[in-house]
């Protein structure tokens, strides 16, 4: 695709109306003359203007289309591909199983396989529990030079197959894990790769992945193509997806990869101690089927006690908009939303949080929302299924009572 260098004002075809001056969200728009004109001090061409113009008097000026650009013999490349993450404990981590399960019907659509690609120290015996996930093929390198997680070196695995197996499409979770690692099997693939997405989807006729997530800010949902390169890579968070069913004697292919046929290349880095993010609290809660989350409402630190009380009741874990994080009340690693986690439990109470959309991006998802909150307009109720409106240290307490 070219790229777009600038956006125009056709001025005959302008009438004056005036709808692209809401349409763009960074203000860069005015009338002058009943006629718009773009400050282009302010537009990062987004291209939001464009749509909004019903008399075509406003276009987009794209770069003459390089010649030699993207994968040449792209129709060779086929089938769906899943990372298996691995976690500290030696299982596949859960992201793994939603991804086999999206990656099936992605495959289903576009009559191709579906395989994961699994590189470690002893992981060849994870391969089984793919396949009975959903995988048709599990490509394996197994070798202590994997052990522990050396991104470089896991990377290079990865280009290897990817080099020799040409995939279509290649999936990893949006952990810390599958963050730090494709982006760099991306730009070894001179591939592109879309981070994040809360959805996807596939064109039958041409393999591509239809791959969308929140942008600026997570006020509008961007669906991301990469069309003239292969294979497409995007990331994808945790909980997203349901996890793949479990078919018993599902059978498929492992494929051993002799680790000796990949070049190994020089590294400086080394694990020295591996730590757990979620040390120190009971329950994460990306695992947890019940959230109790509170936000600038809870007035404090300890303001989130009750919370923590309510939270051990139900079984289920304490989380936070960024508000309370920022605010230093409660650890970073319980935030929810667009730049802490994405959850998606059975049951989340927020508490005392307004819902800004960076917040619900992370959790509307949820089977069940209910919402406490002192002001009936504010924007959680809009994902809530039940509202609850009052002071959360007069509902919470009448809660934990009824519990009792
Ligand atoms: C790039 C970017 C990324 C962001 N990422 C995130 C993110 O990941 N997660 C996130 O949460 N936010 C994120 N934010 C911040 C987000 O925009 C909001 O500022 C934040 O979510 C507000 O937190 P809050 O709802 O706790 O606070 P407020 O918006 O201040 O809301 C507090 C609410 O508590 C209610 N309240 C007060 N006292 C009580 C009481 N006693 N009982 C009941 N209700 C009460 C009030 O009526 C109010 O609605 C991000 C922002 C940006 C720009």
């Amino acid at each position: 695709m070219s790229k777009m260098i600038g956006i125009e004002i056709i001025t005959k075809n302008c009438n004056g109306c005036g709808k692209c001056i809401p349409a763009c969200p960074f203000a860069a728009i005015a009338m002058s003359d009943d006629v718009a004109v773009i400050d282009y001090d302010i537009c990062t061409i987004c291209g939001a203007c464009v749509d909004s113009c019903d008399f075509d008097a406003i276009i987009v000026r794209h770069e003459e289309k390089p010649k030699a650009f993207g994968t040449p013999d792209k129709e060779s490349y086929r089938d769906v591909w899943i990372y298996g993450e691995v976690t500290p404990k030696g299982e596949l981590a859960p992201v793994v199983y939603e991804l086999l399960n999206k990656g099936r019907r992605l495959a289903d659509i576009r009559d191709c396989g579906l395989a994961l690609a699994l590189v470690g120290d002893g992981v060849t015996h994870l391969a089984q529990n793919a396949i009975s996930r959903g995988a048709d093929t599990v490509y394996v390198i197994d070798s202590p030079v994997y052990k522990g997680f050396i991104e470089e070196k896991i990377a290079g695995a990865l280009e290897y197959l990817a080099r020799k197996f040409k995939p279509e499409i290649i999936l990893t979770g949006a952990t810390i894990v599958g963050r730090s690692l494709i982006p760099r099997l991306a730009i070894r693939l001179e591939t592109g790769l879309t981070a994040d997405c809360t959805a996807l989807d596939i064109d039958p006729e041409t393999g591509d992945l239809l791959q969308t997530r929140p942008a600026f800010g997570g006020n509008i949902m961007a669906t991301i193509l990469c069309p003239e390169h292969r294979p497409q890579m995007a990331t994808v968070r945790h909980k997203v997806f349901k996890e793949a069913g479990v078919e018993e004697g599902r059978t498929g292919k492992i494929v051993e990869i002799d680790p000796n046929d990949i070049a190994l290349e020089e590294f400086s880095k080394a694990i020295i101690e591996r730590v757990d993010e979620s040390e120190g609290e009971e329950l994460a809660i990306i695992d947890a089927d019940i959230i109790i989350s509170g936000g600038r409402g809870v007035g404090g630190p300890e303001g989130f006690e009750i919370l923590y009380k309510l939270a051990h009741r139900l079984g289920g874990a304490v989380g936070a908009s960024r508000a309370a994080v920022d605010a230093g009340w409660i650890h970073y690693r319980n935030q929810v939303g667009q730049t802490g986690k994405t959850v998606a439990p059975k049951l989340y109470i927020a508490c005392g949080i307004s819902g800004a959309v960076q917040h619900k991006v992370g959790m509307q998802t949820s089977d069940m929302i209910v919402a406490i909150n002192k002001d009936k307009s504010a924007p959680i109720f809009d994902v809530a299924d039940i509202g609850l409106v009052g002071d959360l240290f007069d509902i919470v307490p009448e809660l934990l009572k009824k519990l009792k």
